[in-house]
């Protein structure tokens, strides 16, 4: 397309400033917002809290017509809505919240081209109903652009999969003069390729920001017991700041909320149990107070738009490396300083792995999501920069201008110290297998230590070669030592049976000796200090 004319930008630049109130254009939304208001097809892959909406918004503005808006989640169209009227933007939406009167009063509005903005339903887009109108309103002009939110709906191996998505191709079909924008936080490859063939986005202009998120510092720390001891250390630091915590499941969230509460911090629960009038209250409450600490499962977050959220803290294991970073996203928007703090252990791993094996799922999203979870894993037991990690999972080549590294994560901060873990490793498998690859961690580890609990009578474990083998370390030691080895995927949990372990393909290679493995070195337990909390 022809560069946009010099005064379709300065009237770009004059709505920014005057409608918008912001001074200038933030990364690419210059460039992308002449690319779609010149009639041309873009995908825009850019963080939480980039600045995306503005990427259709002034475009619609720009061009003759309505641009029809697809949303998956109807909060999330009435925040956006409510928040254009407030700066005099004509926007509305198409939703099942709507009756029909007020439904055919918008359908109205936009036909007589008196709207900028409509925001739809991805299922109420694909109506016959809709589609007619749709038709009506482009023969009269009225159709600007169509842009697709959270594209990344449209993949089937993502957590936010919806259907309805992968049929908007009809939209390109049938109208293929108006202009597609679409727009997503979610930028591993897979999805990326995912949504390009989906959508049938080929010969869109890729716009893809980095991900980086300069203020962010990242921490991962390992369990001792369930965490919520170190969860409370980590919040002394934030003391009457906002920020979210994120728990495994329901039954966690309600835990943690509850200690943290008895702990003097005001903490709130949120998972999609609670009935909605109590997660709405919730909801408002955090929004709206100050130093709020929601503790909640994943169901929470989605478009929320707090920019004071100063840390977000992962109690348990998230699943992907997407999600994490997603989640972690949330801190920080304003640009001031924040936290994203992740503590796991053993369990965690052990659980996850158990649910994706005895999942539904075919094998092949079984295999896709054990590699995600084995990429999380991965940045976990990194010594190296954190940032680096996440960026490069998304496909960026970051370099920092400290020795590459970041200089505010936990790896950059405090180097891990290392320690050749080969023998260590080569007694923990070779246990592994001397038991019958049949138990946990717990109970190898009482076999390396030399225990005598009933158990190890009721075995006879104390008969094996392996029996008291590993002396030299003391239990947390070992549970370092196991932890890390399933994380390398030289070990896994078994399936059937509850907690197991057993050997993979790549151990035997560690334990003839011909690998070397080096470990992080376990943290010395911090003292509990002042009044003593529960954990
Ligand atoms: P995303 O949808 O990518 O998460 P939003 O569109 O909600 O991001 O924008 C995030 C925040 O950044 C909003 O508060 C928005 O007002 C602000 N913002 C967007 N563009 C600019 C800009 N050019 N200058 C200043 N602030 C901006
Ligand atoms: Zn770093």
């Amino acid at each position: 397309p022809d560069r946009m004319p010099r005064d379709t930008l300065d009237h770009a630049l004059d709505l920014l400033r005057d409608t918008f109130g912001h001074p200038a254009f933030r990364g690419e939304q210059a460039d992308i917002v002449e690319q779609v208001a010149n009639g041309g097809d873009a995908l825009v892959l850019m963080p939480t809290g980039g600045g995306k909406s503005l990427c259709y918004q002034l475009p619609a503005m720009l061009r003759d017509g309505c641009g029809i808006v697809v949303s998956p989640l109807i909060a999330l169209m009435q925040d956006q809505v409510e928040g254009l009227r407030q700066l005099g933007v004509r926007a509305a939406c198409l939703n099942s919240s709507l009756d029909a009167q007020a439904a055919a009063k918008v359908e109205q509005q936009w036909l007589d081209g008196d709207l900028d903005l409509l925001y739809v339903a991805p299922e109420r887009l694909l109506s016959a109903r809709m589609l007619a109108m749709l038709d009506r309103a482009h023969e009269r002009g009225q159709v600007a652009l169509f842009a697709i939110d959270e594209a990344h709906c449209v993949s089937q191996w993502g957590h936010d999969f919806r259907p309805e998505y992968r049929q908007l191709t009809v939209l390109h079909e049938r109208w293929p003069d108006v202009p597609r924008i679409a727009l997503t936080a979610t930028a591993d490859a897979p999805t990326r390729r995912e949504i390009v063939e989906r959508l049938a986005l080929e010969d869109a202009r890729q716009f893809v920001s980095s991900f980086d998120r300069p203020n962010i510092r990242y921490r991962v720390v390992h369990k001792d017991g369930g965490g919520t001891r170190q969860l409370l250390d980590f919040l002394r630091g934030h003391e009457g700041e906002s920020g979210i915590v994120y728990a495994f499941s329901r039954k966690r969230v309600e835990s943690v909320a509850e200690q943290l509460v008895e702990a003097g911090v005001h903490a709130l629960p949120y998972h999609a149990g609670l009935p909605a009038e109590t997660r709405a209250a919730n909801q408002r409450h955090f929004l709206q107070a100050d130093g709020v600490v929601m503790v909640a499962t994943i169901a929470f977050g989605m478009g929320i738009d707090k920019p004071d959220v100063r840390f977000v803290a992962h109690v348990d294991l998230p699943k992907s490396v997407e999600g994490y970073y997603q989640e972690t996203g949330r801190a920080g928007r304003d640009g001031g300083p924040a936290e994203a703090w992740l503590s796991y252990g053993l369990g965690d791993v052990v659980n996850l792995r158990a649910l994706i094996d005895r999942g539904e799922a075919s094998d092949a999203r079984k295999q896709l999501e054990r590699n995600k979870l084995d990429a999380l894993l991965g940045y976990c037991e990194s010594t190296d920069c954190r940032r680096q990690a996440l960026l490069g999972w998304f496909g960026e080549d970051y370099i920092g201008a400290h020795d590459g590294g970041c200089g505010n994560c936990d790896n950059c901060l405090e180097p891990p110290e290392t320690w050749d873990g080969t023998e260590a490793a080569r007694k923990a498998l070779s246990c592994v297998y001397r038991c019958g690859q049949r138990f946990g961690a717990g109970h190898l580890i009482d076999i390396l230590t030399g225990k005598d609990s009933d158990k190890i009578q009721q075995y006879g474990h104390d008969t094996l070669s392996t029996w008291a083998i590993g002396q030299d370390l003391d239990a947390r030691q070992w549970r370092g030592v196991f932890r890390q080895l399933v994380a390398a995927g030289l070990l896994e949990a078994d399936a059937e049976r509850y907690n197991a372990l057993r050997l993979t393909a790549t151990s035997a290679a560690v334990l003839r000796g011909e690998r070397r493995l080096s470990f992080r070195r376990e943290p010395e337990p911090r003292k509990r200090r002042g009044r003593t909390t529960r954990s």
